[in-house]
C-alpha cells in the first residue's frame, strides 16, 4: 500500500533504520547526546532559542500540559474543524473556561474576528490556534493572527502538529509560547512522540500553577532539560533516532528550505491532478493546507473514494468528523516519491470513471 495519509505518515528508510538499534540507558552519555542534538537542530528548525520537551506522549499532550500550567481560569480556543475542537474539550476536561471562536466550516481564523474576540473579554489569559488544521485541509494565516494576539498581551498557544516540518514556522519572531507537534506527521517518523517549545513565560505560569499535575509539569520539565539530563521520565527512545536521523537527512540537504519546497511541489502537484480530474478543493481559495488536501467528494461519498483506492493500492485519508461523509483527504507528508503522485492520481482517475 502507498500511503497518502495524514498521520501515522509513511517513514523514511534512514529513519526506519535509526530506529532498528538495540536499547540503552536513556540516562547514557550516548542517549543524551542524541538528545541534545535532535533538540538543537529543532530549535533552528522553528526559529526558537526556547527549550523544546520531547513528551513520551503524542501532540495532544501538550495540549493538556498548555491548559493545565498555563491557564488559571480562561482561554480562547479558535476551532476551524475537528483538532481545535479536541483543544477546547481537553481545556475543558482540566477544569479551564473555553470561549470558543468558530467560523464556518472551511474558512480561516480572521484576524478581525480574533481582535474583536479579545477585546470582549479582557479576562482570557491565552488563545490556541490551530496552525494547519487537519481535518479540514484549511491552514490560519498564523503570523498575523499572532500579532493580533501579541497587541492583546495573551499567552499563544500553537498545535502546530500537521504544519511543523512541512511549513515555515517562526516561533520567537511570531512570539508563540508554546507550539507543538506529533512525530508521525511532517518529519516522517512513527508515532509515539511530543515536540513542543515552550516560552519564558509560559515556564512563569507553570511556576505559580496549582493543580497543574505532575507528567506534564513543565517546570519538572524544564529543570531537566536545563540540567542536561534529558527527559524525566523514560524518552521514547527509537522515535528520538528516528526524529533525528530526519533531521539529519533534512540538514544534509541544505535545511529545512529544502524540505519545504519538497512539501509545496509535491502538494501542488496533487492539487493540480484533482483539479484536472474535475474535483475542487474544499476549504476557502487562499487557505489551502500545504501538507494535507481536503478534497469535496463525488456523488458517491468520501468514503466509497477512500474504499475504492485502497483496492487500488493507494491508502488515502478518509473525512474527517463533519466532512466524513463531503470529504475525502489526500496527504503529502512524509516519505512519498514523486512517480507516486502520478501513479495515484491514474488510479483516482479510473476509480472517479467508475462511480
Ligand atoms: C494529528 C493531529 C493531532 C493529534 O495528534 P496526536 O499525535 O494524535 O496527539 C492534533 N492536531 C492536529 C492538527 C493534527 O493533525
Amino acid at each position: 500500500m502507498k500511503l497518502f495519509t495524514v498521520g501515522p505518515v509513511a517513514c523514511y528508510p534512514e529513519v526506519l533504520e535509526a530506529m532498528a538499534g538495540q536499547m540503552y540507558s536513556h540516562r547514557s552519555e550516548e542517549y543524551l547526546e542524541l538528545h541534545f542534538d535532535t533538540v538543537e537542530r529543532l530549535k533552528a528548525f522553528i526559529g526558537t532559542g526556547d527549550p523544546i520537551f520531547l513528551f513520551s506522549s503524542t501532540g495532544t499532550g501538550f495540549m493538556e500540559a498548555a491548559a493545565r500550567n498555563c491557564v488559571r481560569e480562561k482561554l480562547l480556543v479558535c476551532v476551524n474543524g475537528s483538532f481545535g475542537r479536541r483543544f477546547a474539550d481537553v481545556a475543558e476536561a482540566n477544569g479551564k473556561g473555553v470561549v470558543v471562536l468558530e467560523p464556518p466550516l472551511g474558512e480561516p481564523i480572521s484576524e478581525e474576528a480574533l481582535d474583536g474576540a479579545l477585546d470582549d473579554d479582557p479576562a482570557i489569559e491565552a488563545v490556541a490556534i490551530t496552525h494547519n488544521e487537519t481535518s479540514a485541509g484549511l491552514i490560519n494565516p498564523l503570523e498575523a493572527l499572532a500579532e493580533v494576539v501579541k497587541e492583546h498581551g495573551s499567552m499563544l498557544f500553537v498545535d502546530a502538529v500537521s504544519s511543523m516540518g512541512g511549513t515555515e514556522i517562526r516561533v520567537d519572531d511570531w512570539g508563540i509560547d508554546i507550539c507543538f507537534s506529533s512525530s508521525q506527521k511532517c518529519f516522517g517518523v512513527p508515532p509515539g512522540l511530543g515536540i513542543g517549545s515552550v516560552s519564558e513565560r509560559a515556564l512563569e505560569a507553570s511556576a505559580g500553577a496549582v493543580d497543574k499535575g505532575w507528567y506534564f509539569d513543565l517546570k519538572l520539565w524544564e529543570r531537566y532539560h536545563s540540567q542536561g539530563r534529558g527527559t524525566p521520565m523514560t524518552s521514547a527512545m527509537p522515535q528520538v533516532a528516528g526524529l533525528n536521523a530526519a533531521l539529519k537527512m533534512i540538514d544534509g540537504h541544505g535545511g529545512r528550505g529544502w524540505y519545504f519546497d519538497a512539501f509545496r511541489r509535491r502538494n501542488e502537484r496533487i492539487r493540480g491532478g484533482v483539479e484536472d480530474l474535475g474535483l475542487s478543493i474544499f476549504p476557502k481559495k487562499g487557505y489551502e493546507s500545504p501538507t494535507v488536501s481536503c478534497i469535496n467528494a463525488p456523488e458517491a461519498g468520501g468514503p466509497a473514494v477512500y474504499g475504492a483506492m485502497r483496492g487500488e493500492g493507494f491508502e488515502l485519508a478518509q473525512g474527517y468528523g463533519a466532512l466524513k461523509e463531503r470529504t475525502f483527504r489526500i496527504g503529502n507528508m512524509g516519505y512519498i516519491e514523486d512517480d507516486d503522485i502520478d501513479l495515484m492520481l491514474e488510479a483516482l482517475g479510473r476509480v472517479l470513471g467508475k462511480f
